[in-house]
């Protein structure tokens, strides 16, 4: 055996089910755990990523760490790790859990200050918690066939000018308030809007809808998200011309098709939104060509990084 396989050989399976790094330290995840005294806990100072990996394969990689990398410089944290090391500790975690089919996080957080110094955010150190788990989906197994019923909340999505929602983030109030709201309504999940009524996303996921043929999703008020991006390429890719601008939550709601989507979770079409049935209560037709194209192109290895 060379070197390299031999690492891996010594990798493999280690913290089979569920592998963490911490703070500097591969360990198996249920012993990975912060100090409750750290702000990352205390204050929500924390940006993360998730990185999907499906047969043995992560999509788009780099373009997740690149994004972590930049949520990490806009919250003014600097772990000691950089991009290719941080690639590096997120393989051997694939390896180390021994799945196939994975959910890989990875995290930074604020610790607390240093006894004696100043109470502020730049006398804390950051520092990484990264995981990976067997695969974790938004939508159930039932979802996936009857597609996904929405509902519009009264809450509104925390709006840009107070923290800007392309940082990935667990400033999670308005979120988590609507999913209690769409429960309440009978609905799965709930789309957030802002305060001038433009649909923005929803909790763990952007959104498009279809008019007149024409795919459009707002241009702001969520993440830029990576599966968004991934379908901006098929809309290229398969001819369908495509809008990136503000979406009234009217357009939305009255929209021929809409459909959400998120790593966990890929294209997900929806089939109902406060109650009104869209098509014939199943998923649309171009929203179910580009989720197909995308699983399609996924298992050919489409951005597609090995792990070995
Ligand atoms: N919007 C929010 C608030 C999210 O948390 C996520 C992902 O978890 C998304 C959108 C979708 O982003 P991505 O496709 O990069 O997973």
């Amino acid at each position: 055996m060379d070197a390299m396989t031999d690492e891996i050989a010594t990798l493999r399976g280690r913290y089979a089910g569920g592998a963490a790094y911490l703070d500097g330290e591969f360990m198996p995840l249920a012993e990975a755990k912060i100090p409750v005294t750290h702000w990352g806990y205390r204050r929500s100072d924390v940006t993360y990523d998730v990185v999907g990996v499906r047969d043995g394969r992560f999509f788009r990689l780099d373009d997740h760490i690149n994004r972590f990398r930049n949520s990490m410089t806009a919250l003014h944290m600097e772990p000691p790790e950089g991009d290719a090391e941080i690639r590096d500790i997120l393989m051997k975690l694939v390896l180390m859990a021994d799945v196939r089919d994975a959910y890989v996080s990875m995290e930074c957080l604020r610790a607390s200050p240093a006894p004696g110094a100043l109470r502020h955010p730049a006398s804390c150190r950051s520092y990484l918690s990264c995981s990976a788990v067997p695969w974790i989906s938004v939508v159930s197994p039932e979802m996936e066939v009857r597609g996904m019923h929405l509902m519009i909340p009264k809450v509104k999505r925390i709006p840009p000018s107070s923290f800007d929602p392309r940082v990935k983030n667990f400033h999670w109030g308005d979120l988590t308030e609507g999913m209690f709201e769409a429960k309440e309504a009978g609905a799965d999940f709930a789309v957030l809007t802002d305060e001038a009524g433009n649909v923005t996303e929803g909790p763990g996921f952007n959104v498009f809808c279809i008019v007149n043929g024409r795919v459009i999703t707002p241009a702001r008020g969520g993440l830029d998200g990576i599966t968004r991006l991934s379908v901006f390429e098929l809309c290229e890719e398969l001819g369908l011309p495509l809008e990136i601008r503000d979406v009234t939550v009217e357009e939305f709601v009255n929209a021929d098709e809409i459909f959400a989507c998120t790593t966990a979770g890929g294209i997900m079409p929806a089939t109902r939104i406060d109650g009104r049935i869209l098509g014939n209560d199943v998923p649309g037709p171009i929203s179910m060509q580009l989720k197909e194209t995308f699983w399609q192109k996924r298992a050919e290895g489409w951005h597609g990084t090995e792990i070995l």
